[in-house]
């Protein structure tokens, strides 16, 4: 294993892998998991940009090359880490410790699995405050949705991005319970979604791209009710949404008119 990266918290642990077999390969979230001989594990996130791949690196490539993986066997026996921007992350921890990784540890269900089910979605958004896209992108709730798919998801369940999540109603829940689940499908089906750099494993861009209805479509017609739909920010990520048929619920009324008034002489002198 080649660190070409310069060594920091992104890149822990490599030269313990030295000699040890790769076990499986799994995944969580977007953390791809891989199981090592004698209690390790191979942790890889490919960040935004990030790339695993099994072809040599062009001469462009070559200058994002961050992690080289010789494996014994047959060719193609080399993984190639590639990441431009910076966000990957490839390190060894032993097996199932991720302290180091928050976010794996606190993983919410994966999206395409039983465990995620509609009560269960309900009751992680009832727990936060948060605007639902940012706890969306937190992976608390539900494992695997960035920022492209959250976008999709809220647009498909027509849920304004800002709606505080424990402020969604039964049936929004439900909405979005199944947008995450048919947008992620969707995707995996179409093997992902390419805008620029990402490939698969075999180099192929994902063709999702075609299929997205909200993401990066600012300025453009709504493709349901011909609105133009806006761009915003939330949680420092572009954000695109329809802003008639995602409304932001309107707020309660002040607090003011349901508080008991003490009487106006009570507590004076
Ligand atoms: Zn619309």
């Amino acid at each position: 294993m080649d660190l070409l990266a310069p060594l920091g918290p992104k890149y822990v642990g490599l030269p313990r892998a030295l000699g040890r077999r790769i076990e499986a390969v799994g995944r969580r979230g977007k953390f791809i998991l891989m199981p090592l001989s004698g209690g390790l594990e191979l942790v890889a996130h490919l960040g935004m940009t990030g790339v695993i791949a099994l072809n040599v690196p062009s001469e462009r490539q070559a200058a994002y090359l961050r992690v080289r993986v010789r494996l014994s066997g047959e060719a193609p026996n080399v993984l190639y880490f590639l990441d431009p921007r910076r966000f990957g992350r490839f390190l060894v921890v032993e097996r199932g410790c991720y302290e180091t990784l928050p976010t794996l540890a606190a993983l919410g269900p994966e999206p395409l699995e039983p465990e995620f089910t509609e009560a269960a979605f309900g009751a992680a958004l009832a727990r936060s405050r948060m605007p639902v896209k940012a706890y969306l992108l937190s992976q608390r709730p539900v494992a695997g949705v960035g920022n492209i798919y959250a976008d999709e998801a809220l647009w498909r369940a027509r849920v304004h991005p800002l709606t505080p999540s424990l402020a969604l109603q039964p049936s929004q829940v439900a909405n979005l319970h199944r947008a995450v689940r048919e947008v992620l499908s969707a995707a995996l089906a179409a093997q992902g979604t390419t805008l620029s750099d990402y490939r698969t494993v075999r180099g192929q861009p994902g063709e999702y791209a075609k299929e997205l209805d909200a993401y990066g479509r600012g300025g453009q017609p709504c493709a349901r009710c011909g609105a133009t739909l806006e761009r915003t920010v939330v949680a420092q990520r572009g954000t695109t949404y329809c802003p008639v048929c995602q409304k932001l619920p309107r707020r309660r009324g002040p607090r003011s008119q349901s508080r008991i008034h003490a009487p106006a002489n009570e507590g004076r002198r």
